[in-house]
């Protein structure tokens, strides 16, 4: 038998994190409830216990998403997972797929889009902006989609993406309609049925104050119809959804173990969502971003969207001139165990960005952040 080795038997101490309020783009601190849910002991994942949980996050899910999508289901994996789960399942190799690009999540689309064959056209518009109806019609009649993808609540930019008369459009062009919430879903208004979305996915950690570890889809029937007739299999077994809708569906084949104690945590975080009721929450969004953005303005900072497309649940606040917006960061959670995020792309270096989301989303967050953010720009 060979030596065991001590090389990589390091002496490690108790598990003590420090007390973050998490105000960035995400993860969200999740709230105490889901925390507990969580530690929950064990069942199988054919339990008839957790069969029963199933259904129970599927309704929650369909509620919190305003769908009647059977296949409605968290994703095993983040946010991106389901992102990727969304594409694979929509894109077939050689589909023409149009996506809005205006900020760091529509830039990842086009990338898995590209990955799984799709001949992609960029809908370009400036970091901070949506696209508006004339330039998705415009570039519909060029490109002729299959599948057009938008990003409605854009975490590097702050910028939600209207969708009222999109799904129109879309019928003109036999087109998909593939939306991403990953931070509107229990954040931000949205109704994935009265807006004709025929897929969309979502993540655990932002509006929805739940640790991350789950990503929550929907998808349509003109989806499934697409799904049926596909000459090859999409080309991700793990994410593939005519397998996996078979374990979430009626017939409860094995396809992969679902993470069960994060189930318990995202059902948690949903009957939160039910309990408070969603106009409700959305409001409540909408009441903290607006207290938050009058406060900036007595400070001296102002916002980098303009206010109607501006979402409550992220905020891109512009860096003054002469001020390093990583060192203010920085200070923030040294200082304070605050943590907020800066720029990405055409952003990095001009604006921090602040979520508001789910259980974070209190006048009293925003109180202790303004106050730690003027305390920092004096120095
Ligand atoms: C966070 C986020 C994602 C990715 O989710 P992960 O959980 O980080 O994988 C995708 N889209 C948007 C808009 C996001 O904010």
């Amino acid at each position: 038998m060979p030596h065991v080795k001590d090389t990589h038997r390091i002496e490690t101490r108790d598990l003590d994190m420090p007390p973050r309020l998490l105000l960035g783009p995400g993860p969200s601190n999740a709230h105490p409830r889901v925390l507990r849910a969580l530690s929950n002991r064990q069942v199988g994942h054919l339990d008839p216990r957790f069969i029963e949980l199933m259904n129970e996050v599927q309704s929650l899910l369909r509620y919190a998403w305003q769908t009647d999508n059977p296949v409605t289901i968290p994703v095993s994996g983040t946010g991106s997972a389901a992102m990727e789960a969304a594409v694979a399942n929509c894109v077939e190799p050689g589909d023409s797929m149009l996506i809005g690009v205006n900020g760091y999540f529509g830039e990842r689309m086009v990338d898995m889009a590209g990955r799984y064959g799709a001949v992609v056209t960029r809908m370009e518009t400036p970091w901070g902006t949506s696209v508006d109806l004339d330039t998705i019609r415009r570039h519909m009649e060029a490109c002729r989609p299959r599948v057009l993808g938008l990003v409605h609540a854009e975490t590097s930019t702050g910028a939600r993406q209207p969708l009222e008369g999109v799904r129109a459009l879309c019928d003109e062009f036999d087109c998909l309609l593939l939306l991403d919430t990953v931070t509107s879903l229990g954040g931000v208004e949205l109704f994935i049925d009265d807006w004709g979305v025929d897929a969309a996915y979502s993540g655990t950690q932002k509006c929805l104050s739940c640790p991350p570890g789950l990503g929550p889809l929907t998808l349509g029937p003109r989806v499934l119809e697409r799904l049926e007739k596909r000459s090859k299999p999409v080309p991700n077994w793990y994410l593939d959804m005519s397998l996996v809708g078979k374990y979430w569906g009626s017939s409860r084949t094995y396809h992969h173990t679902a993470p069960i104690n994060m189930n318990y945590g995202l059902r948690e975080a949903l009957r939160l969502v039910a309990e408070e009721g969603l106009e409700e929450r959305w409001k409540r969004h909408r009441n903290t971003a607006e207290r938050f953005w009058a406060g900036l303005a007595d400070i001296g900072l102002s916002c980098h969207v303009r206010q109607d497309i501006r979402l409550s649940s992220l905020t891109t606040v512009r860096v003054p001139d002469g001020v390093d917006s990583g060192a203010v960061a920085r200070t923030l959670l040294n200082e304070y165990n605050i943590e907020i995020a800066g720029g990405l792309g055409q952003l990095a270096g001009k604006v921090w960005r602040v979520g508001l989301m789910g259980f974070n989303s209190r006048a009293e967050n925003v109180t202790l952040l303004l106050a730690a953010m003027e305390d920092v720009l004096k120095r």
